[in-house]
């Protein structure tokens, strides 16, 4: 079993939370003892990630802060009577792990199902029966994604095919009477229902030219519940309902976040919808939200957010405001990612733009995405940007220059988000124009599957050229893009990442001496870009990001030394605990 389904297994399986005590309940202290700490842990090795990559042994925590950060004999001075103590037992701690960029609410639903990188039908029957154990009759099924990992198996570097796979619903049609299901393939060429779905949904399967529906038979002309054609997805739209109730968001979120903290995860930056803002505010309120939330509505929207008083800032040390995420191009996984030159397994694609930058017949419109550039960074607002292909960067390197030219030059941490593929000659702007490169290092562990077949040798010199974007003076930012694209999956787990930058290998240790080796990076860049970066990606470094009192008490305690391990044992690696504003979050179950 390859790493991502054990891991996978393993949360389905045995996963072990702590009863949260919610943060607003917290015991009122008497006068007498609030001098002393809430939470001590020494015996450790606590890497700080401070300025000059301090190593301590121990921490005192009081009110969600750090009040001591060094030796055992000073943090245990703050012991009091009700002073929760824990032995780390050598055990390594660092800041708690900040992820750059998540898609929480797709997360949130992507594990709650996804058959991504299933290949059987036991593997597609036993995901059925977990999903329908955890959910009320009537609720539908929908998602999956059956296939993206049929071509370039998980943790291959490329070249290995396998059979593919296609889930048959006759052999979960009994099971699923009450659970309407419809899901699809990757990329959307083909869908598959249940019997219940085809029933919500009116079909009639003597009638196959209706609706636009084509039925397609199996190897032994048998209609297994797949189907193809335009009228499926409209079909089905009218039925399937296109939003979850609230309910079940909100319990797709607490598993989300029991996820999260199971590895070691204390902030993360999302990009969902509105709807899950408010969960959030909602779990705030209610002393269980156990994860800080930077967030980002579309730049498009950034009117609506100005005039609402968001500027960068605003929020609180739970939910932050104030940046705005924009696209100008596609993604690689499916080629749209834009290029100068045409794809090299593809000549006529050169990939495209998004729609920010054309006008309705789909053409590029000079100036037109600056415009909005332009408009939110008037108004105080942080621009974060997706660019991918060489030619996007540079593009948008482009409008930084004419940004500083129009509203003058300020400390904006321009967020380029992903900036995958960076031509030579932009390598030195990153540094010259002061961006983050919010960039998710796993990326490059999945994509080398197929990267070289899609954009040769030449162009990939500069793809997820991490030692590069830091030498140019560029601040390095980490995440993980969870939950993923339709054709790759990304886990939250962050020790993929820090071995992705460290190694440039897949998970199964390929090529041998690392993908572009020389683009590889050392472990305390990699911590400190998980960490330290990413709060200083969103104005927040002076609260968090680092062990230093004062700040932020968020905390990771791992069962080995990432200073010290070999790179492949980071995927080794444990989480012990999690300690987000002091309290204890995730802890694992045996210690
Ligand atoms: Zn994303």
């Amino acid at each position: 079993m390859n790493r991502l389904k054990q891991l996978r297994t393993i949360f389905l399986t045995c996963v072990t939370f702590l009863t949260l005590v919610p943060f607003n309940s917290q015991q009122a202290q008497s006068p007498s003892d609030r001098k002393f700490a809430d939470l001590i842990l020494h015996n450790g090795v606590v890497w700080t990630v401070d300025s000059k990559n301090s190593l301590a042994q121990a921490v005192a925590i009081r009110d969600g802060k750090f009040i001591v950060v060094g030796s055992n004999e000073a943090a245990l001075k703050q012991r009091g009577p009700k002073t929760q103590i824990i032995d780390l037992q050598g055990n390594f701690v660092t800041s708690g792990f900040n992820d750059n960029h998540v898609h929480l609410a797709s997360a949130a639903q992507f594990l709650e199902f996804n058959i991504m990188a299933v290949s059987t039908q036991e593997e597609f029957v036993a995901r059925v029966k977990e999903v329908i154990g955890r959910l009320p009759k009537g609720e539908w099924i929908v998602g999956g994604f059956w296939g993206a990992y049929d071509e370039w198996a998980e943790g291959s570097a490329g070249g290995q095919r396998r059979e593919h796979f296609a889930p048959d619903m006759t052999l979960i049609d009994k099971i699923t009477i009450d659970y309407p299901m419809f899901i699809r393939k990757f990329d959307n060429s083909q869908f598959a229902a249940n019997q219940a779905a085809l029933r919500a949904a009116n079909i009639d399967l003597s009638n196959p030219q209706a609706a636009d529906v084509e039925f397609l038979k199996d190897s032994q002309g048998r209609f297994n519940g797949h189907l193809r054609g335009k009228g499926v997805a409209r079909l089905f739209s009218t039925v399937a309902p296109r939003n979850f109730s609230r309910e079940r968001r909100v319990q797709q979120t607490k598993n989300a976040l029991a996820e999260i903290a199971r590895f070691g995860v204390t902030n993360v930056s999302d990009m969902s919808d509105d709807a899950q803002l408010d969960i959030y505010r909602e779990l705030h309120r209610n002393g269980e939200l156990t994860v800080r939330v930077h967030f980002r509505p579309g730049l498009d929207r950034w009117k609506e957010f100005a005039d609402g008083g968001i500027r960068v800032g605003s929020g609180d040390e739970w939910i932050r405001l104030g940046a705005l995420k924009g696209h100008i191009d596609g993604i690689m996984g499916t080629s749209s990612a834009r290029f100068f030159q045409p794809y090299s397994h593809d000549p006529n694609n050169r990939g495209r733009w998004r729609p920010l930058m054309v006008n309705e017949k789909g053409e590029f419109v000079e100036g037109k995405f600056l415009g909005y550039m332009l408009d939110a960074d008037r108004a105080g607002l942080q621009l974060t940007v997706h660019a991918i292909g060489d030619e996007a960067n540079h593009l948008l390197l482009n409008y930084l220059q004419e940004l500083n030219k129009q509203n003058g030059k300020r400390d904006r941490r321009f967020r380029l988000v992903h900036a995958q593929v960076i031509a030579p000659q932009d390598f030195k702007r990153l540094g010259q124009l002061g961006i983050v490169a919010e960039v998710q290092p796993f990326h490059l562990s999945d994509d080398m599957r197929w990267m070289e077949e899609r954009i040769g040798h030449e162009r990939s010199k500069g793809a997820y050229a991490f030692r590069s974007i830091q030498a140019s003076g560029a601040i390095l930012s980490f995440g993980t893009d969870w939950p993923g694209t339709s054709a790759s999956e990304y886990p939250i787990n962050p020790m993929l990442g820090l071995y992705a930058a460290v190694t440039r290998q897949t998970t199964n240790g390929k090529p041998e001496l690392g993908w572009f080796p020389d683009e590889r990076i050392s472990i305390e860049d990699a911590i400190r870009a998980y960490t330290y970066n990413t709060a200083y990606a969103s104005f927040e470094e002076k609260i968090k990001g680092s062990i230093e009192v004062e700040k932020l008490a968020d905390v990771t305690v791992l069962s080995r030394n990432l200073l010290r391990v070999a790179p492949r044992e980071l995927l080794k690696t444990e989480v012990i605990y999690t300690i987000v504003n002091g309290k204890i979050v995730y802890r694992r179950r045996e210690l």
